[in-house]
């Protein structure tokens, strides 16, 4: 495994410099190739075998992404660093490994900063020694964290946890899992790690999906775990909090990895394009339909990109108030991707169709993130409330009475 890449450490910079800077293009060029050697070659494996390879994350861990992205907090630099190589990771179309990679490289590091007991397991998880699954959906429903069933309760100077998580992506492979658990009434919520192999912790079946085949996503069952105090992620009662803070890592990644998958699935279309011949030697390129109907679709990825570059850059800048933006570009984001890949595959005719090219691959893989990070509808609903304004209305109002 190649050494971890240098980078220098500037402090104060924003986003869009770093980004635009020359470092990041040589720092993207390392991308690709550890990309080409760790991870595809392990894609067909691990799509015919339902499962995340273990050594795949590890391997990049030891690369330097993860170091790389949290090296200094959570700062602009580590930002960037991480759109560039979630970009590259989405060009690969395995969604699946862009999966495995946000839990365990963007949300577990962001949520283990919080709280002096975790402070070593963040340390193990960016050196990629231990890896982390993100267990917070049930299968009562994923949307509502505040009817979440499974529940914490004191025990001693510890707790014991009893409930059951779905949809846990990665949870065969990690090491541990970080838990969001009730520990009172609805809404007092706390994270948890629980690790594998702990009495009453059972990674119960594996799911079978439409897509992101190349991670395993299962059922827990946690029946009367016991852990100590030092297992709790951030104060009791902090877990919402820190979901919301969390989740935007994970929107964010999504977000790349779109991009990235979208940007690949284009240039693989005009290759095909500029080759296909038909009556008269023509290429398919040659029609102008098929050329404004690619054109249409490079202005969307190049637009996304800029959005995606836009709000990141008030994301690393102040995190607090981007958060908005963030749920409104992955709403955005996911399902116009999903519809591009939809219209890219088309280009291909009845070969985009098979899976002896990856766009199928990746349409599938793409529908999940209408799903998870946030369902369309919960972002709409979490926009809808932020975003309108009660005090605009009633100023809108007021001058429209006046006028009258
Ligand atoms: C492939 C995959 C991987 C996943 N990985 C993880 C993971 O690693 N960790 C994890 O914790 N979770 C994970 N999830 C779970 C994901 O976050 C949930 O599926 C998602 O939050 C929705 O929950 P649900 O599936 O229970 O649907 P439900 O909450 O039951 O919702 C069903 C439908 O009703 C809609 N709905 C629900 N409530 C409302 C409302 N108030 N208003 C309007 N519409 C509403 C939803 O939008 C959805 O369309 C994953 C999901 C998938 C598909």
């Amino acid at each position: 495994v190649a050494g971890p890449p240098e980078r220098s450490t500037t402090t104060g910079v924003g986003l869009l410099e770093v980004l635009h800077a020359a470092e990041l293009e040589q720092y993207r060029q390392q991308c690709v190739a550890d990309l080409d050697r760790y991870v595809m070659p392990r894609i067909a494996a691990a799509e015919r075998d339902r499962r995340c390879p273990r050594a795949m994350l590890e391997d990049l861990a030891k690369c330097g992404h993860i170091r790389l992205r949290w090296a200094d907090g959570d700062s602009a630099q580590g930002l960037a660093y991480s759109l560039v190589f979630l970009d590259e990771l989405g060009q690969t179309l395995c969604g699946g490994f862009g999966a495995a990679w946000t839990v365990s490289a963007e949300v577990a590091p962001a949520l283990l900063r919080h709280g002096h007991a975790t402070s070593q397991l963040r340390d193990s998880a960016i050196a990629g020694e231990q890896i982390f699954c993100f267990g917070v959906s049930e299968p009562s429903g994923g949307s509502d964290l505040l009817g979440l069933r499974t529940s914490a309760e004191r025990d001693g100077s510890g707790w014991r946890i009893t409930g059951r998580k779905k949809w846990i992506s990665l949870a065969r492979t990690a090491d541990s899992a970080v838990i969001l658990a009730r520990t009172g009434g609805p809404g007092h919520l706390t994270f948890f790690v629980v690790d594998q192999g702990q009495n009453g912790y059972t990674v119960e079946r594996d799911l079978s999906k439409l897509g992101t085949h190349s991670v395993e996503t299962c059922e827990l069952a946690l029946d009367n775990v016991r852990l100590s105090d030092e297992a709790r992620v951030g104060r009791v009662g902090q877990g919402l909090s820190l979901f919301a803070r969390t989740i935007v890592h994970e929107r964010i990644a999504t977000v790349a990895l779109l991009v990235g998958a979208l940007r690949a699935s284009l240039e693989l279309a005009r290759a095909f394009l500029q080759n296909r011949t038909t009556r008269g030697g023509q290429t398919l390129w040659g029609y102008q339909a098929l050329r404004h109907k690619f054109s249409d679709l490079w202005a969307t990825e190049r637009m996304l990109r800029a959005s995606l570059y836009t709000v990141a850059a008030d994301l690393a800048a102040d995190r607090g108030r981007s958060h908005p933006d963030v749920a409104a570009l992955k709403l955005l984001s996911a399902r116009t991707v999903e519809h591009a890949l939809s219209d890219v595959l088309q280009f291909f005719g009845g070969e985009g169709y098979t899976a002896d090219w990856p766009v199928e691959r990746a349409l599938r893989d793409a529908r999940m993130a209408r799903i998870a990070g946030g369902t369309d509808e919960i972002l709409r609903e979490t926009l809808g409330s932020t975003v309108l304004s009660t005090e605009r209305i009633k100023r809108w109002h007021d001058l429209h009475s006046q006028d009258r």
